[in-house]
């Protein structure tokens, strides 16, 4: 078995676990692992791309398996609706007291992944989120990922994708641990 292979396997054991630690949480507040996915979405992106559209693109699934799950998230009054100013039919969505409570006891679903990856190096962590970025943009670029927000496919972003990264949004130099692979600021590139 090459290395590839094995990374592959390393890895889709990983998203494995984190997929049933978040279907623990799920059982626990009587949701389902894609109504926790959209609520820390939610949680923690700016309300003009939380929509349906645009979370059926970021999870990969159709627009009607978000909407039901929305639906039930209504209901619940975990989010209320912003509605467009020019087009009643549009909404964005953005989360009530309740459902910001909710999202408080639901962020540690993955602690135990937080607490073993702390045991490494600080110096082996830049090496595995420098190679994680890369293979994420490059997955992108394959139309495999279908949304990314990561600075090497945004607007403000120059540098030469291996040594050297400038952020033209903060006016600053980044390092490779600074490269950012969920930012609210990213604006898409022309050319991607
Ligand atoms: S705005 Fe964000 S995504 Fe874009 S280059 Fe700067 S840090 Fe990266």
């Amino acid at each position: 078995m090459n290395l590839e292979t094995k990374i592959l396997n390393g890895l889709e054991r990983l998203s494995e676990a984190l997929k049933a630690l978040l279907w623990e949480k799920a059982k626990v507040y009587g949701i389902s692992p894609i109504q926790i996915q959209i609520l820390l979405f939610v949680a923690n992106h700016k309300t003009e791309i939380c929509n349906v559209s645009y979370m059926a693109k970021e999870f990969n699934v159709t627009k009607a398996t978000i909407s039901d799950a929305v639906r039930v998230l209504l209901k619940k009054e975990y989010f209320e609706k912003d509605f467009s100013p020019i087009d009643n039919r549009r909404y964005n969505l953005s989360l009530t007291n309740l459902g910001a409570e909710l999202v408080d006891n639901l962020s540690g679903y993955a602690i135990q992944f937080e607490e073993e990856l702390s045991s490494f190096k600080n110096q082996d962590l830049k090496i595995v989120y420098d190679t994680l970025t890369k293979l994420i943009f490059q997955l992108n670029q394959r139309d495999v990922i279908q949304v990314q927000r990561t600075c090497f496919n945004c607007k403000y972003y120059s540098g030469d994708k291996k040594n050297s990264h400038y952020c033209n949004f903060l006016n600053s130099e980044l390092k490779k641990q600074e490269i950012r692979l969920d930012c609210n600021e990213f604006e898409e590139a022309a050319s991607s």
